[in-house]
Parts: structure tokens; C-alpha cells; sequence
């Protein structure tokens, strides 16, 4: 680790930020609106034009926008979500945020993602909504997912912060679920430096999103100013999650970038895939339809008579910073101290085990992803 910053260091992922960004950026400091203004406004169209969802509530984070979710759902003590276990915790923390209690669904070995089988073994009558996680951009079975909340009165929530311009047979992620949530983290597809988005086709949970992210007051101080009124009525207990027209600059000009972005991570991977065919004991994750994978990651399964932490020791060594996407949430100590306990999800637990995310992002090239595979195979070789 001690050569992090050695400029032959490939992190697994990292932004990709240039000279037209920037003067997007600059432009905004020089206009009249800092945060509240036209380019958050723009920014919300964007993003929901690109997904072909109805409304936009652009937040302060991917976390703020799963946390809306749940209030906006009304999410309230003694309700259960069904959460997938391997996800990043946010996915989570969102249920307990607002008291409910999260309920831990185990994934697909093949695919790592949301067991619809499992969903339904879980459900109970105080369940309430379950979160799909498009586990790295692959989109869930949303058509078995929406079967079992419609049988059930549950909402649907899709944690696409992996999934980005993801689709679903003829179907853009951002129209799958009841709500979907992004991110613009600077690891995921387009960046705002910070920020995150709520996504939905029905304007009461839009309505309802935009008064959380703004303390629960009905009419933002633009509405307030057109309508020459000082009244405003909080009407809910709300929180400040907006986001800045500085951050929805940035994620303008990125989102411009997005489709040829997607491309390029679908590229990226068919490399991964064609070069890893020749390694033994390193299978690719399941892709039902590359086209439709949005790959935020690219996650390898190795074979159990492989040292997975030898590997990843090996990678990190010879300056690849590989990674493991995720522990199982209620591994954590926080969850443990609610009570979790091992064995809940054994198919999460036994892949925690056992993946490897490489490196995947833009500005990777093709001889830098061999130089990654030509490494892996060093590692193997050692750690076998
Ligand atoms: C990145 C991410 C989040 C959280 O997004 P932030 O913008 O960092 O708050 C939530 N869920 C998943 C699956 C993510 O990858």
C-alpha cells in the first residue's frame, strides 16, 4: 500500500472529470444561483429524461435519495424491508433511519443478485417494501420481483446506484421499481462530486421527496419569491438534503458523456471476459444480456481452491487495486449489535468469500486491463 501513489497504481475505479466540466463548474459560480437554481432543475430532466422516468428529485447523496425512499413510503417502527445482504450498507441504513426493521434476503449464487425465491420466504404481514440492489449494474428480475410485490401490496425500491443507463429486457432502469435511487459518487457511472437522485413515475412520491430534501416546507424559496408570499408550512419533519447547482453542473456536463461512457464499460468487459476464459478458477459473474449490464464493476468469482485474500494481497502488491464488493451487511458490528447473527444469507456469505472486484472504470485502457488479467494469473499461480 506503501506505493498507492506510485503512477503505475490502477485503482479499481475513478472519475473521469475534464476542461469542460470544469468550465460547467466555473460557470455556475459566476451565475446568480448557487444551490436551488436552474441547474439542479435541468440537472432532475436529465436524468430522468435518460431514464425515461416521469420525475426527478435530485439530493445531497445516493444515501439522502435511498433515505427519501423510505419516507416517502412512510417507512415507520414495526415495518419490515427486505434488503439483499450483499450490497453496500447504505441500502440498509436507509430502513433504520426511519425505524423499521431490516429484513436480510439472500442473492442468486450465479448472479449475486436479490433471490426472488427468498424475497417471498421472507415476507411477512409487517412487511412493507422491498430494495433491489442492480448488484454491479446488472438489473435485478424485475418481472418476478414486481409479481411478488403486487401479490403482496408491497412497494418496489431499486438501489440503482450500480445501474446507471442499465436495461431490463426492452426496459430502462429508473422505470423498473416504484422508486429508483442513483448515485453520483465519483466511483459510479457520472459524477456530481457528491449527490444522488431520486427517480419515480408517480408525482406524489416526486412531491414528497422534493419537501423531505427541504426541511419538510411545502414551497421552496423560488416558489416563494414568484408567488410574493413569506408563509411557508412544514408540514413533516424534514431534513436539508438538497444539492448544489455547482454539484448538478458537473453532473450535467458528465451525464453528456453517459451513453459513450456505457459503451465503453461494455467494451471493457467483453475484454475482461475473453481474457479471464483462460484462466483456471475465475468465472465472470452470470450476464443475463451485456447490453443491458451497466457494469458499474467488474466482479470475478474465484474457485474455493484459490486463497481469495492471497490474491487480492498478490493484486494490491504488484500495484492493481482490486477490491470486495460487499461483506454482508449484517456482518457489521452495528448490525450485530441489533442482533444479526451468521447464516442468515449462506449463498452471500459464501461469495464474500470468494470475489474479486477488478479494476473498471474510464480512462482504463485496454493494455492497462491485460496487464490486470496477465496479474491476476501471476496471482493464481501463487496462491493456488
Ligand atoms: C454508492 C452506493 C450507495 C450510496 O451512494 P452515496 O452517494 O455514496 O451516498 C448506495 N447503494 C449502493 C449500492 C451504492 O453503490
Amino acid at each position: 500500500m506503501e506505493n498507492e501513489y506510485d503512477n503505475t497504481y490502477i485503482p479499481y475505479g475513478r472519475q473521469a472529470v475534464d476542461e469542460d466540466d470544469i468550465a460547467a463548474v466555473a460557470e455556475v459560480l459566476r451565475s446568480d444561483w448557487l444551490t436551488t437554481g436552474p441547474a439542479v432543475a435541468r440537472f432532475e430532466q436529465g436524468v430522468s429524461d435518460f431514464t425515461g422516468a416521469a420525475f426527478g428529485v435530485a439530493v445531497a447523496s445516493g444515501t439522502a435519495a435511498l433515505h427519501a425512499a423510505m419516507a416517502v413510503l412512510d417507512i415507520q417502527p414495526g415495518d419490515e424491508v427486505l434488503v439483499p445482504a450483499l450490497t453496500f450498507i447504505a441500502t440498509a441504513n436507509c430502513v433504520v433511519y426511519q425505524g423499521g426493521t431490516v429484513v436480510f434476503v439472500d442473492v442468486l449464487p450465479e448472479s449475486l443478485l436479490l433471490d426472488p425465491a427468498d424475497v417471498k420466504r421472507k415476507i411477512t404481514p409487517r412487511t412493507k417494501a422491498v430494495i433491489a440492489m442492480d448488484y454491479a449494474g446488472q438489473p435485478c428480475d424485475y418481472k418476478a420481483l414486481r409479481n411478488i410485490t403486487k401479490e403482496h401490496g408491497l412497494a418496489l425500491v431499486a438501489d440503482s446506484c450500480h445501474a446507471l443507463g442499465g436495461r431490463y429486457g426492452s426496459q430502462r432502469v429508473g422505470t423498473l421499481a416504484d422508486l429508483t435511487v442513483f448515485s453520483f459518487h465519483p466511483l459510479k457511472h457520472i459524477t456530481t462530486g457528491e449527490g444522488g437522485m431520486l427517480v419515480t413515475d408517480t408525482e406524489g412520491y416526486a412531491e414528497a421527496a422534493r419537501s423531505f430534501r427541504n426541511h419538510g416546507i411545502i414551497l421552496d424559496h423560488h416558489q416563494r419569491h414568484s408567488q410574493s408570499t413569506f408563509r411557508y408550512d412544514m408540514q413533516e419533519l424534514g431534513y436539508n438534503f438538497r444539492i448544489s447547482d455547482i454539484h448538478c453542473a458537473l453532473g450535467l456536463s458528465q451525464l453528456g458523456k453517459l451513453s459513450a461512457w456505457l459503451k465503453r464499460r461494455q467494451e471493457m468487459a467483453c475484454l475482461y471476459d475473453a481474457l479471464c476464459a483462460d484462466l483456471l478458477g475465475v468465472f465472470p459473474l452470470h450476464c443475463r444480456d451485456s447490453t443491458g449490464h451497466a457494469y458499474h464493476l467488474y466482479v470475478v468469482r474465484l474457485d474455493g481452491g484459490i486463497d481469495r485474500q492471497a490474491v487480492f494481497q498478490y493484486m494490491r502488491h504488484n500495484q492493481i487495486g482490486v477490491n470486495v464488493h460487499y461483506q454482508p451487511v449484517y456482518q457489521h458490528g452495528y448490525y450485530r449489535s441489533l442482533g444479526y447473527a451468521d447464516g442468515l444469507c449462506p449463498v452471500a456469505e459464501e461469495a464474500y468469500d470468494r470475489i474479486l472486484s477488478l479494476p473498471m472504470y474510464i480512462g482504463l485502457t485496454d493494455e492497462q486491463i491485460r496487464r490486470v488479467v496477465m496479474t491476476l494469473r501471476q496471482a493464481i499461480e501463487v496462491a493456488a
